[in-house]
């Protein structure tokens, strides 16, 4: 059975993701409407009904707008740890979905074929989390929305044979945009964003003789460019003598044509 990964899309306007191998899939995050999900997922061939599990990183609508209404839809569980539950449902209405099923962060549960490991990172949510997936004996790194890499995030990501990783902002463009101060610190901090420069310090760090494929998210389309990215991408993997490492970009607009790991 092959093993894909589907990126429907990532940015501050929308993040979600798909791995699934055969006929099952799971959804890391839903920041997009049911609607426009369905769209993305159509747009990629991908027939919703594979999705069985709706994994979330942290409660920041561009990674839960659309949880609860897909998930329901789909008739699926959602898993998060208890405090981003209790975050998700701090509002008005319920973000969380009918089923849900709470991870303690750090552990690891199994889904199908698959085994999932969470891990703690550092982001200005209430417990952010990346995942490591693995099936297929094939490790699957997801770390989004970060402030900095900590040694739990470095350790679990090295190595992984797919790094998902976020490359925010470009700082010059960060500190010359017209943002409010506080916001610019916030985006800076380490409770924030990956700029560039950390994302490509990350990849030094994150890269070894397993890595096949990197994919760099969360591009913030005011303070950032792809043609930055992708060149300081390029860039570090000629340094590090591994253009052989396939380099994605994760866009906001639009998924990727799904990607065959294994
Ligand atoms: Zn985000
Ligand atoms: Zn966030």
């Amino acid at each position: 059975m092959d093993l894909n990964i589907t990126v429907l899309g990532s940015g501050s306007s929308g993040n979600a993701v798909l791995i699934s191998l055969g006929n099952y899939g799971i959804l890391i995050d839903a920041g997009f409407s049911r609607k426009e999900l369905l769209k993305r997922l159509n747009t990629c061939g991908i027939d919703p009904n594979i999705i069985k599990a709706l994994i979330i990183t942290h409660e920041h609508s561009d990674h839960i707008s659309g949880a609860r209404v897909i998930a329901d839809f789909l008739d699926i569980p959602m898993f998060a740890n208890h405090s981003t539950f209790q975050a998700m449902n701090a509002g008005k209405e319920t973000k969380t979905g009918k089923k849900k099923i709470v991870f303690g962060t750090g552990d690891t549960f199994k889904l199908e074929s698959f085994t999932i490991r969470s891990f703690k990172i550092s982001h200005d949510a209430i417990e952010p989390v990346g995942f490591v997936i693995n099936a297929k004996n094939i490790n699957i790194g997801y770390a989004m929305d970060l402030g900095y890499l900590d040694n739990i995030t470095k350790s679990r990501m090295k190595g992984c044979k797919v790094a998902i990783l976020e490359s925010n902002h470009d700082v010059g463009m960060l500190m010359n945009s017209t943002r409010p101060p506080y916001l610019k610190h916030r985006i800076k901090s380490r409770h924030g964003h990956l700029s560039n420069e950390q994302a490509m310090d990350a990849l030094h760090e994150l890269i070894t003789q397993d890595t096949k494929i990197v994919m760099l998210g969360h591009l913030s389309n005011e303070c950032n460019k792809y043609s930055i990215v992708n060149e300081l991408a390029s860039k570090k993997l000629s340094q590090l003598e591994r253009t052989d490492v396939k380099l994605y970009l994760m866009e906001q607009e639009k998924p990727l044509t799904p990607v065959l790991i294994g």
